[in-house]
């Protein structure tokens, strides 16, 4: 069931209570009211006697009425022997024109009479004229008397009119402000709830981009709201994300084949051109078979850091062992000037320990210096600097080389990036040294960046977070 049904349901059950409560309690009060009128009437009759003197009222003793019998001036009172033939009234009620007398039937009276000292048995009977009411007591006085006491009801129902006219006003006043009410709560609270769960529905569908419109604020469905929005967004998020990545694989594959291709194509052109007797000379068999050498190795160097990043992909967290920085960027100084014995490097190191992966390590110093050797023409200065600053390990390698421009610099982290492929491929590059330097290090917990400019030099820059001082105990 819908909430909207529910709600009014609820409410068609507060309101029919509320009505019946209402009759009840008229219906009591009405009751009470006519408990106190019978009890009035059957004490008045229970009283003396009372008999007419010419058109005055007298007791039964004789005796004039006293100031007390004034009283009884609202009440019809009737002497007489009702079986032979009609009563007397004595009551001053008798005087006011306005109230016609009651219509009694001897029958009813008959029927009501009861003895003088026992419990009294009251009626009710319509005036002889208009639309009155009048109670009536009747009680037999012996030798067939009876004495018919009598009350008007018009007063007592016009009390009970004007009750149930404040009940029915209230009660319309009360079911009106219930259904303002409510109007208001479905306004307020379903509404938006039903529009959500309509919007909901057609994001649900597979439109991502949509947002459901709430009222905001600190309301229930507003925050409802606000929250769904949040997490369309972080599913909108992550969907783009996973789209991403994925692109991102398929290019990496294409990449990664077409890296491949290009060795392998001149390795089978080498061997297509022996096969067809087109290699004679036996110094054109060695440039071919050295040719064909060094395309294998540049496929198996490639296979080699193709595999290192899927590891490293797979396994962010590295291997952690307390490492020397200072030393092993030192030993790849020391085997970058074996390499290149004429190119000045100099180095500035402090001893820093940092936590992590050893090779892993000794990779991103020796592709750093492999970068600054292979793209800078020789001879070019590099500068080598480890520091340790406020918890932070700083690797940087600076050459004097040609630098780069800012859009280079921007991309040459990616995989397989190279900014003058068809030079960068002659000189046995991957593309994938700085991809590598950069996986390793956000896998220690670093980072990486580069500050260059075109004819100004690179500096690459790695941060590593330094190994707490417990790690590094007996290394130093
Ligand atoms: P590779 O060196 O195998 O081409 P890298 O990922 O190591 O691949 O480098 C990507 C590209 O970044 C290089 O092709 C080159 O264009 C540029 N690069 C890297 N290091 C330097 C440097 N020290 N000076 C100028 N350009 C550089």
């Amino acid at each position: 069931m819908s909430l909207r049904r529910r709600l009014l349901l609820g409410l068609l059950a507060i309101s029919a209570v509320l009505v019946l409560t209402n009759f009840t309690l008229a219906d009591r009060f009405r009751s009470v009211l006519l408990e106190r009128v019978d009890r009035q009437l059957a004490d008045t009759a229970s009283r003396d006697v009372f008999r007419l003197e010419g058109r005055r009222l007298r007791r039964a003793t004789g005796a004039p009425p006293t100031a007390q019998d004034e009283t009884l001036s609202e009440y019809f009172i009737a002497v007489g022997d009702p079986s032979v033939g009609t009563l007397v009234q004595l009551s001053s009620a008798l005087a006011d024109e306005d109230q016609p007398p009651p219509r009694l039937a001897r029958a009813r009276i008959a029927a009501h009479l009861t003895g003088r000292g026992e419990p009294a048995l009251p009626f009710s009977v319509p005036a002889q004229s208009g639309s009155g009411t009048w109670r009536i007591v009747a009680v037999a006085e012996g030798r067939g008397g009876v004495t018919v006491v009598g009350l008007s009801l018009d007063e007592l129902e016009s009390t009970l009119d004007r009750l149930r006219l404040v009940q029915v006003l209230g009660t319309l006043a009360v079911l009106a402000t219930v259904g303002l009410v409510s109007w208001w709560m479905l306004r307020l609270g379903v509404h938006p709830i039903e529009d959500m769960a309509r919007a909901a529905g057609s994001i649900a569908q597979g439109d991502l981009s949509g947002r459901v419109d709430h009222p905001g604020g600190r309301t229930e469905v507003g925050r409802l709201g606000t929250a769904l929005n949040a997490m369309l967004e972080r599913i909108q998020e992550a969907f783009r994300a996973r789209q991403a990545s994925e692109a991102k694989v398929r290019r990496f594959a294409a990449d990664a084949s077409h890296e491949l291709r290009t060795p392998l194509t001149s390795i089978m052109g080498y061997a297509e051109l022996w096969r067809s007797g087109g290699l004679r000379e036996p110094s054109e068999l060695d440039d071919a078979m050295r040719r064909m050498e060094q395309e294998a190795k540049r496929m198996a160097a490639l296979v080699e850091d193709l595999l290192l990043l899927a590891r490293l992909d797979q396994d962010r967290a590295p291997e952690r062992a307390p490492v020397r920085l200072d030393e092993i960027v030192a030993d790849a100084v020391r085997d970058a000037q074996v390499v290149e014995p004429d190119r000045p490097i100099d180095s500035a190191s402090a001893a820093v320990v940092v936590e992590g992966d050893e090779g892993q390590l000794r990779q991103v110093a020796a592709n750093l210096l492999a970068n600054a050797r292979v793209h800078t023409p020789p001879g070019t200065p590099v500068h080598v600097v480890v520091a340790a600053d406020g918890g932070v390990a700083r690797l940087t390698v600076a050459d004097e080389g040609p630098g780069m421009s800012p859009e280079v610099a921007a991309n040459v982290f990616e995989r397989f990036f190279r900014a003058d492929p068809s030079r960068a491929r002659a000189g046995g590059g991957t593309g994938l040294g700085l991809a590598i330097v950069e996986a390793v290090v956000s896998g220690h917990g670093g980072a990486t960046r580069v500050e260059s400019e075109l004819g100004a030099g690179s500096r690459f820059i790695v941060e590593l977070p330094v190994a707490q001082p417990a790690e590094t105990a007996g290394l130093a």
